[in-house]
């Protein structure tokens, strides 16, 4: 089946659906294939659950007229978003990098949605099959579509870009995350900045950091749009930013007093004033839009528990979160005693691994006033021996050693990969 053909049956559906479990009534369903299972197995239950349609690539499990074959499901989804999103022609904004891409998108929604119908991805929702279901989700309502994009090897951003092909892009950072499947850092540069390439190749505009001499370079020579906090010549001006433990941005005469701790949220809140100013939306509404935007998901929260107060960053780590981290921590200004730091293992690191957990181990090592507890068999390898450090193979055998801490009016960090889970942590506090 075409990818027109296929257009004309989604538009009677009301949504999408690639997981049974999760099925609206009248929807589109996606048989598509994961490592462990082949959803056409599952096409006559979706039918069952609600499904209108069913888009299968299997011919055998074909057993009425809606079951709609086609050659690849999932190509077929990736067709289809291309073809809405054409058919739609609203401006899209995209968004990639190595760390801050939600928290920035989130902003981004907050302040544009103060003037426009916005369509955003939901959560994390950000690779081959998440940025298709987000294309999907416009409306004929839909005014701007902002669009986050994950990648963790080269030709996925230029590939993403082929599907959601946007007017505008905004690339966080260039970060160490990903060095495996990116083949080292300059991988990672070379990956990102296949946004650049699409936007200048379709003579579209990018949004650039100027204080990041990497983006400032490579989007020399192509339409650009840009913010700088303090010292550049740009098109929106930052005056200042400090964290303690909030970030507050000064722009335009305002105190911009966001709920977002770390000192890198200041690049995250810039980026969203910036294309808010781009797309016209008013200063006041800007800040309203900022002072009102409240993170969730263990993305850099505060909270206090048995007179402690906890940055819990346990959403997520690589060696550039976890220095900005680290490097926020550090500069807070605490009443207490000392600092503690539960710093768990970066994961995906590939044979970079070692050195960039030396590193952060290293970077410590002369730091004064604060306790640092390494959690993870990696930071386990690059132990030193020094008697404010730490180190703890697994969780069980930190758990152990940290239940008997009982710390009290301390400052307490928390950061670490997804799979070490140490939200866990709060529990021992
Ligand atoms: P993912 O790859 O999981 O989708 P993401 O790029 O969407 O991550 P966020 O979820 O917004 O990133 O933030 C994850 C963590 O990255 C934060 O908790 C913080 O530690 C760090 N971080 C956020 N913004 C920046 C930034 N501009 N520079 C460096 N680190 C950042
Ligand atoms: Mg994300």
């Amino acid at each position: 089946m075409e990818t027109k053909e296929l257009y004309s049956y989604f538009l009677q559906c009301k949504s999408i659906a690639t997981d049974t479990r999760k099925i609206a009534p009248d929807s589109l369903f996606f048989a598509l294939k994961g490592d462990n299972f082949d959803a056409n197995t599952f096409a006559a239950e979706a039918l069952s659950k609600g499904a209108k349609y069913v888009v299968i690539d299997n011919p055998a499990y074909k057993t009425g007229d809606n079951m709609l074959l086609v050659p690849d499901s999932l190509a077929a989804l990736q067709n289809l978003a291309r073809h809405h999103r054409r058919e739609l022609g609203l401006p899209v904004i995209a968004l990639t990098g190595s760390n801050g891409k939600t928290t920035t998108k989130e902003l981004i929604n907050a302040v544009l949605s103060k003037k426009y119908n916005t369509t955003a991805t939901i959560g994390n929702l950000n690779n081959h099959i998440g940025v298709p279901l987000t294309l999907l989700s416009f409306t004929h309502e839909t005014e701007i579509g902002i669009v986050e994009m994950g990648a963790n090897h080269q030709r996925e951003i230029a590939f993403l870009c082929s599907i959601a092909e946007p007017n505008f892009g905004y690339i966080t950072n260039f970060g160490k995350a990903h060095l495996e499947g990116f083949g080292g850092y300059e991988g990672v540069i070379k990956g990102k900045s296949e946004l650049y390439d699409y936007l200048k190749e379709n003579i579209k505009t990018a949004f650039v950091n100027l204080d990041d001499p990497i983006q400032r370079e490579k989007t020399k020579d192509m339409s650009r749009y840009t913010f700088a906090i303090d010292n550049y010549n740009c098109d929106v001006r930052i005056d200042a930013a400090s964290a303690n433990p909030m970030v507050t941005i000064k722009y335009n005469g305002q105190d911009i007093k966001s709920h977002l701790i770390g000192i890198y949220n200041a690049t995250n809140i810039s980026a969203a004033i910036t294309i808010g100013h781009h797309f016209k939306v008013s200063d006041e509404k800007i800040k309203d839009a900022i002072e009102g935007y409240i993170p969730s998901n263990n993305r850099s929260q505060l909270l206090e528990k048995n007179s402690n107060n906890i940055i819990l960053d346990a959403y997520n780590a690589n060696p550039s979160s976890m220095q900005a981290a680290i490097a926020n921590f550090l500069q807070l200004d605490t009443e207490e005693s000392y600092k503690i730091a539960v710093l768990g293992d970066m994961f995906e690191l590939g044979k970079e691994s070692h050195e960039e957990h030396a590193k952060i181990v290293q970077s410590l090592v002369n730091e004064e006033g604060i306790e640092i507890y390494f959690v993870g068999k990696d930071f386990y390898n690059s132990k030193a021996q020094v008697t404010h450090m730490h180190f703890f193979e697994s969780f069980d055998t930190f758990k152990e050693n940290f239940s008997n801490l009982k710390p009290e009016k301390k400052t307490i960090l928390i950061k670490g990969s997804r799979g070490m889970a140490l939200e866990r942590t709060l529990e021992l506090i």
